[in-house]
């Protein structure tokens, strides 16, 4: 006889509890919760210590009461980022859509893993009933045929692409691994996502057989750069095999021209995999998806719905036209999980993958889809776009106070507040010493704004341009035009008050 007290867990009654927590917190970040609450690490675990549930884990830890569970989740969300503040701008992502929210919770409950149908049967359904969905979206021979999975976000998706790519160019390599197969050479722009350095190293190309690919002023990759690339690279006798072009740049969300590029790609027989992990969005909106011409003709793309689309970490779509391909390149076939005489095997989705289980991430965006139709993610896309093209005007409606570094992109703005003494700014004018004053500015002002809790923008520099800000609008759903004022306004008064006029490198403290 087992003893049935030997563990008692917390009740349902303690869920009731915690859940209107959590939605009082939703609540709050609709009415004035700092962006953040700024505490050193120290700071942090004082609060924690102070509220009566360290932070530490003890070597005899005690079972604590419900109340201080309570106090801990309190805590933890007052001193994470408010991402759902309308001025979190930090970065491609933003506050959850209610849907999303739902859906994910729905999946923390039923606890299954995406694996077999067995344990998973309805999920299973959904994934694959929303990647039939953007296959057809995207169209062209993704209409008649895809493969794809949801994958624990785009570098993962990246990840995927390559694999596959290589393991098209390269059969044997599944059974004989990286060493005495052919020299494969794999291209993206410098423009890239950092992920492509993860893919290689993993895959065991190497970075050196990683090349950079010139771009354009915008940030998108030049089809004649790419061709010149491929060209060398056969030149020395190795093999150009995959070229990972992207849609919605991290930093100036350039798009590639995926046409030229997949026409390239076509006349070197490669794989072209297309990273709109954040720009993917477009394609459900009339007006903005001819960024995305020529996705259709791609071997392979990704896409984020956690980034432009408001879903809950993660939720990232892998597809490619290759209807086989995954279970070709990732099967192993293991007998304990997908025993092909169990009912319904053929609907495993999990031999496909490089995981073993994995979380119903589809779940959340097909719920999504079912609360707001198409029409109502159209509207959600073209809104980003809309405040995107707002903010750029009013950029340019400041009398040079701010300045915007580039023509701007659909969804991303990058722009400088300027010090009074370098207006109007020229990049290919500047001194270096210029250059190292406006380097200062977006730190420090962005430092400010942490402080204050009212609002969160990253920064970075680019090329020859000093730090810059860049301002999307991934959780659209709670800003006004006003809000985008203010926010002007208040940067304005933190770049007027720490760089005044007169300061300059020698003379400023900053
Ligand atoms: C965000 C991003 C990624 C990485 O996605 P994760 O889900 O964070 O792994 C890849 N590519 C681009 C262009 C991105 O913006």
């Amino acid at each position: 006889m087992f003893e049935m007290e030997f563990f008692r867990p917390l009740s349902t009654g303690f869920l009731s509890l915690a859940s209107d927590r959590l939605i009082d917190y939703l609540h709050q970040t609709e009415n004035g919760l700092p962006v953040t609450t700024l505490l050193p690490p120290e700071g942090l675990r004082r609060a924690y210590t102070e509220g009566g549930i360290p932070l530490g884990l003890e070597d005899d830890q005690n079972a604590e009461a419900p109340e201080k569970l309570l106090e801990a989740m309190r805590l933890t969300l007052q001193y994470s980022t408010c991402t759902s503040h309308p001025l979190f701008f930090n970065q491609l992502y933003g506050g959850p859509e209610p849907a999303g929210i739902a859906g994910e919770w729905l999946t923390v409950v039923a606890n299954t893993n995406c694996h077999t149908f067995e344990v998973a049967p309805v999920f299973t359904l959904v994934e694959t009933e929303v990647l039939a969905k953007l296959a057809r979206v995207i169209g062209g021979p993704y209409s008649d045929a895809h493969d794809g999975l949801f994958v624990p976000g785009g570098s993962i998706a990246n990840i995927y692409g390559m694999h596959l790519a290589r393991n098209r160019a390269d059969p044997e390599v599944k059974r004989r691994g990286a060493v005495g197969g052919p020299h494969l050479v794999a291209f993206t722009s410098e423009q890239a996502h950092y992920s492509y350095l993860k893919a290689v190293a993993l895959t065991g190309l190497g970075s050196d057989n990683l090349i950079g690919v010139a771009c354009d002023d915008s940030g998108a990759m030049c089809p004649a750069a790419l061709q010149e690339a491929i060209m060398a690279v056969k030149g020395e006798g190795k093999t150009p095999f995959f070229v990972g072009a992207t849609a919605g740049t991290t930093v100036t969300g350039a798009f590639d021209p995926l046409e030229p590029l997949a026409e390239v790609c076509r006349e070197h027989g490669l794989w072209l995999h297309v990273d709109a992990a954040w720009g993917g969005a477009a394609l459900l909106s009339r007006k903005l998806r001819h960024h995305m011409a020529g996705c259709e003709q791609a071997d392979s793309l990704c896409w984020n719905p956690h980034k432009l689309l408001g879903m809950p970490l993660q939720c990232s779509v892998f597809l490619t036209r290759h209807a086989a391909i995954l279970k070709q390149t990732n099967a192993s076939g293991a007998a304990y999980l997908f025993q092909p005489d169990k009912l319904n095997a053929e609907y495993d989705l999990g031999d496909k993958t490089i995981q073993c289980g994995r979380r119903p991430d589809a779940f959340k965006l097909w719920l999504a889809w079912k609360a707001y139709g198409d029409a109502g993610l159209e509207r959600w896309v073209d809104r980003s776009a809309e405040l995107a093209e707002a903010f750029a005007r009013k950029i340019e409606g400041s009398k040079g106070a701010f300045q915007l570094v580039m023509q701007e992109a659909p969804f991303n703005v990058c722009f400088w507040w300027v010090p009074p003494q370098l207006r109007p700014f020229r990049p290919d004018q500047a001194s270096a010493a210029d250059k190292a004053l406006l380097s200062k500015v977006a730190p420090a002002i962005k430092e400010a704004m942490q402080h204050k809790g009212d609002a969160m923008i990253g920064f970075q520099p680019l090329r020859d341009a000093p730090n810059f800000f860049r301002i999307v609008f991934a959780g659209a759903k709670l800003l006004k035009d006003c809000c985008l004022d203010d926010l002007l306004h208040q940067m304005d008064d933190y770049g007027q008050h720490l760089f005044p006029a007169q300061c300059n490198l020698d003379a400023g403290e900053i």
